[in-house]
């Protein structure tokens, strides 16, 4: 379905944005990948899907790679564009408003939400020429809900939310639609650490700390998966999808059902 198409996503060496790489792969989409660690693990395991992949190093905090990793990607496959944007890196930092390092919000405020504002605004020239594109912004069930102890995620994602939904406005009328995905739990490095932390800081099993997580807020008791995800960037992607936009879809367990 997605033959020939380019897509970038960042934060794409591990979690989510692995699972949503190879899911587009496998429906023909040649991938740029972006993040830190191991490079050569997720490119062997995209490539193996029969599409060609590229990796840019970007770190989303700083403008100046991103404008280089936007150049790279548009230049990739034939160098057309790039069709398909998943804005997917994010960090996470735990700690009340009073004790919050100023340093970690500057750094979750630009990786987690101003990133997807300055790789849409160069990705969206090509698309409207094209008339076709997809920009689609992991979010988060913080994108609709709070936690304590997670300002700066949580402002990050309502943000980043606000901005799905007004660029979807501003391209309501083109072949490009800009959409939010805001997954509860999903078990990756960024939430085994906050297991890895709970377990400790309670003096319980890791084991014990993983159902205590999802007992606490989402109700089906199990984690979204990354191929779960990936499935549903692919529905965003396709046909079927013309018509959603601006949307927040939660696959997140029911937790924001409650
Ligand atoms: P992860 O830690 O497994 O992966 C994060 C990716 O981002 C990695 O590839 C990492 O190298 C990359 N990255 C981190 N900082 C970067 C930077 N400065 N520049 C470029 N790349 C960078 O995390 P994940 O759980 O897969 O999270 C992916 C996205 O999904 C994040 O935006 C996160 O907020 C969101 N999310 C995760 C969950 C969850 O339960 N895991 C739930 C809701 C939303």
């Amino acid at each position: 379905m997605l033959k020939g198409k380019t897509a970038l996503v960042t934060g794409s060496t591990s979690g989510i944005g692995l699972g949503i790489a190879q899911a587009l792969a496998r429906q023909g989409a040649n991938v740029v990948l972006n993040g830190f660690g191991d490079v050569e693990g997720p490119k062997q395991a995209v490539a193996a899907l029969g599409v060609e992949v590229a990796h840019h190093g970007a770190d989303m905090s700083k403008p100046t790679e991103i404008a280089d990793m936007m150049a790279f990607a548009a230049g990739q496959f034939g160098g057309k564009g790039v069709d398909i944007l998943v804005n997917n890196a994010g960090i996470q930092h735990v700690s009340p408003v009073q004790d919050f390092p100023a340093d970690k919000w500057d750094a979750i405020i630009a990786i987690n939400l101003s990133s997807a504002f300055h790789t849409t605004r160069l990705a969206l020239p090509f698309m409207l020429t094209a008339n076709w594109g997809r920009v689609i912004n992991i979010a988060s069930t913080h994108g609709l809900v709070a936690s304590a102890g997670k300002s700066a995620y949580v402002a990050a994602k309502h943000g980043i939310i606000g901005l799905t939904k007004s660029a979807a406005l501003e391209t309501a009328t083109t072949g490009v639609t800009i959409n939010a995905i805001c997954p509860g739990w999903v078990l990756t490095p960024l939430v085994q650490k906050q297991i890895d932390d709970r377990a400790s800081r309670e003096n319980i099993s890791v084991d014990q700390a993983k159902k205590d997580l999802l007992g606490e807020k989402q109700p089906s008791l199990q984690f979204t998966t990354p191929e779960q995800l990936g499935e549903l960037a692919v529905f965003l992607s396709s046909p079927a999808a013309d018509n959603v936009r601006g949307v927040a879809w939660q696959v997140d367990g029911g937790w924001t059902a409650q």
